[in-house]
C-alpha cells in the first residue's frame, strides 16, 4: 500500500501548504482520504480527480472537505467530455450526511454513509471505523490490505480505543495539533504530539507519522515532544510517499 501525504495541516494550511488529504494506492486502485483546502491542486500531480475510485471523509469540517466543493467543477468538466460517466463514491459519517447536500451538485458524487464500528471493503482496502472524540462525528479508520495496515486517527481527543484500532499497524498517521504548552488549558477536539506518541507506543505500531499540524506551532517542538515517548516519531511531509507494510 502506498500512502502519499497531499496535505498535513489543520485547521488551516501554512503558506504554500495544504490541509488534510491522503492518497492511498494499491494494485492500481486509487482512493483519497479527506480533501481539505489545497488538496485538489496537489492531487493533480498524481492523477486527474475523475480517475479516483473513491473518496473517504473522516468528518465534515472544512479543513477535511473544502476542496470537494471545487472538485465538483473538475468532475463536471470530465463528465461533459465523456471522461467520467459514473459518480464518484463519497464515504462519510452518516450523522452529518445532510451537510453533504451542497456537494451533491449534478450527482457527481454518490454519497455512502458509514457508521462507527462498521467494516467496509473498498477496492483492495478493508476499512474498519471507530468513532473518534471530536466536535463533529468523526471516524478514525484502520485500512488493511494483504500487504499492510494503515491507521488514521482522523481528528480526535485522546481516547483509549485508538490503541486497539492502531494495534500493530505498519503505519499510524496520527493527528498532533497541540503541543505540551497548549495542554495546560485542557484544549478540546485534538491530540498533542506527546499523546499521539503515547498511543503509538502503547499500540506497538511500526511507524508513526504526526499530521494535522498547526501552521503556527513549530514542528521541531512537536517532534521533540513525540520522540520522548516514541523514539522513531516523524512529522508527515507533504508530497512524500510512504510504503505501508510490504
Ligand atoms: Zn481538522
Amino acid at each position: 500500500m502506498k500512502l502519499t501525504v497531499l496535505g498535513c495541516y489543520g485547521p488551516y494550511p501554512a503558506a504554500g501548504g495544504a490541509c488534510s488529504g491522503y492518497l492511498l494506492e494499491e494494485d492500481g486502485y486509487r482512493l483519497l482520504i479527506d480533501c481539505g483546502s489545497g488538496v485538489l491542486s496537489r492531487l493533480q500531480r498524481h492523477l486527474k480527480p475523475w480517475e479516483l475510485e473513491a473518496v473517504v471523509l473522516s468528518h465534515l469540517h472544512f479543513d477535511h472537505t473544502a476542496d470537494l466543493m471545487v472538485m465538483r467543477y473538475a468532475l463536471d468538466y470530465a463528465r461533459m467530455k465523456g471522461l467520467f460517466p459514473e459518480a464518484l463514491p463519497l464515504y462519510s459519517p452518516p450523522e452529518t450526511a445532510s451537510e453533504l447536500q451542497r456537494l451533491l451538485y449534478k450527482e457527481l458524487f454518490e454519497p455512502v454513509a458509514i457508521g462507527a464500528a462498521e467494516s467496509l471493503q473498498i477496492g483492495p482496502f478493508h476499512f474498519t471505523f471507530m468513532e473518534a472524540v471530536h466536535a463533529l462525528p468523526c471516524l478514525a479508520m484502520r485500512v488493511e490490505t494483504e500487504r499492510g495496515v494503515l491507521v488514521y486517527s482522523g481528528d480526535t481527543e485522546y481516547f483509549d480505543g485508538l490503541i486497539d484500532l492502531a494495534a500493530g499497524a505498519d503505519l499510524f498517521l496520527c493527528e498532533a495539533n497541540f503541543q505540551e504548552a497548549d495542554m495546560a488549558a485542557s484544549p478540546a477536539n485534538h491530540l498533542s504530539a506527546a499523546q499521539a506518541a503515547r498511543l503509538a507506543a502503547r499500540a506497538g505500531v511500526k511507524r508513526l507519522l504526526l499530521t494535522h499540524l498547526h501552521p503556527e506551532r513549530r514542528p521541531a517542538i512537536s517532534l521533540e515532544e513525540a520522540q520522548e515517548l516514541y523514539a522513531g516519531a516523524e512529522m508527515a511531509r507533504e508530497g512524500e510517499s510512504y510504503t505501508v507494510g510490504e
